[in-house]
């Protein structure tokens, strides 16, 4: 049974995905071979996330364009995100290396240190996690979680610190006889934006090509794994990326050599996603990573209380803030269907 809502003359999600239309319509063998070849420990199981129609908060916005969501908030390990995309790949190359302890970096709620915490615990392997800024007086949030998740926390004063402790880290395990895995700040390494390029093969199995992806973007690897996806299958859809921090030129820089490093971890010809569009939108950073902004509230509140749906303030948040800005502009055209990807974050609302 699917849900039907009043004056939505579009069909719902449940419909179209049980039909099969899109499965022809988009029926790419080479691709989908590919995108479900990619070799991955299944942390969150098999069952895709799902997509939803976001019917409430497209007519508060007076929007014309569909509205959906594909809620990779929702993935079931570890407190969900697009992390856990990243490191099902990840840590499938980890164990295949022998590696008995995951090493990372991030600030002290981040997503990922939370997340790969949660691939040790299930992997049976230690995680150190050099963390930047004070030692919590109070554990809240991604904090709060790492230490459940039984991770051996390195604080550092600032950013520039990170990857000199890392490395320190790494050394001394090594001497100890032990087997590090040093996974960069934020997973965002061409393997990491494998689960992303496997991500479109999954949506592709569940609704036609969305016109456009809206998300946030900050250390590339989600959207360089969502462009080579799209190109991978030969789609028409416009990836744009939000910036929660850097500016537009500095993220697209982060994303352009995740995307070569892709063509070869995918085996397809040097230069395949050379001429890909990297769009990156930098207007809803505000005051800064972190800092909410009134768009950044706004679009928190709008989506909670329209969906019961929650936003993180630090990622999701503004990158909802942009999709709202261009509704309100008349920049999403009616015929047109506009996919918000949550990357998830929600332990940041508790922080
Ligand atoms: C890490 C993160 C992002 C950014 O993803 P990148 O792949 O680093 O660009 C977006 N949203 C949330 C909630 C995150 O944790």
């Amino acid at each position: 049974m699917s849900i039907t809502w009043k004056d939505d003359p579009l069909p719902s999600v449940t419909q179209s995905a049980r039909s099969g239309d899109h499965a022809t319509t988009h029926a790419n063998p080479a691709a989908r071979a590919l995108a479900d070849s990619i070799p991955r420990l299944p942390l969150a199981g098999d069952a895709p996330t799902p997509v939803e129609e976001l019917g409430r908060l497209r007519e508060a916005l007076g929007m014309r364009a569909r509205l959906l969501v594909k809620r990779d908030d929702a993935l079931t390990f570890g407190a969900g995100g697009n992390k856990v995309r990243k490191l099902e790949v990840i840590a499938s190359r980890a164990t295949a290396d022998g590696a008995d302890t995951l090493v990372t970096t991030g600030g002290v709620q981040s997503n990922h240190a939370r997340v790969t915490a949660a691939a040790a615990a299930r992997l049976g392997v230690e995680c150190i996690l050099v963390v930047n800024g004070e030692p919590p007086a109070r554990l809240t949030g991604n904090a709060l979680l790492m230490q459940l998740f039984g991770a051996k926390m390195e604080y550092v004063a600032t950013r520039q610190e990170r990857t000199p402790r890392v490395e320190q880290v790494i050394d001394r395990l090594h001497a100890e006889g032990r087997r590090p895995y040093a996974i960069p700040l934020g997973a965002s390494t061409p393997v990491g934006a494998l689960g992303y390029v496997r991500a479109i093969g999954e949506l592709l199995a569940q609704i036609p090509a969305p016109d456009v992806i809206i998300h946030s973007s900050s250390s590339g690897g989600t959207q360089a794994g969502l462009i080579a996806g799209c190109a991978l299958f030969g789609l028409h859809t416009k990836v744009i990326g939000v910036s929660p921090d850097d500016p537009s030129d500095a993220i697209a820089g982060y994303v352009k050599p995740i995307l070569s490093g892709l063509e070869s971890e995918l085996k397809v010809t040097a230069g395949t996603f050379a001429s890909c569009d990297i769009t990156v939108d930098d207007r809803f950073v505000g005051g800064g990573y972190g800092i909410p902004s009134d768009a950044s509230r706004e679009a928190i509140e709008l989506t909670a209380r329209n969906e019961g749906l929650l936003l993180d303030p630090v990622y999701s948040a503004k990158a909802m803030a942009a999709l709202i800005a261009y509704a309100r502009a008349g920049e999403l055209d009616a015929h047109e269907t506009v996919l918000f990807w949550h990357t998830g974050g929600v332990p940041g609302l508790f922080a």
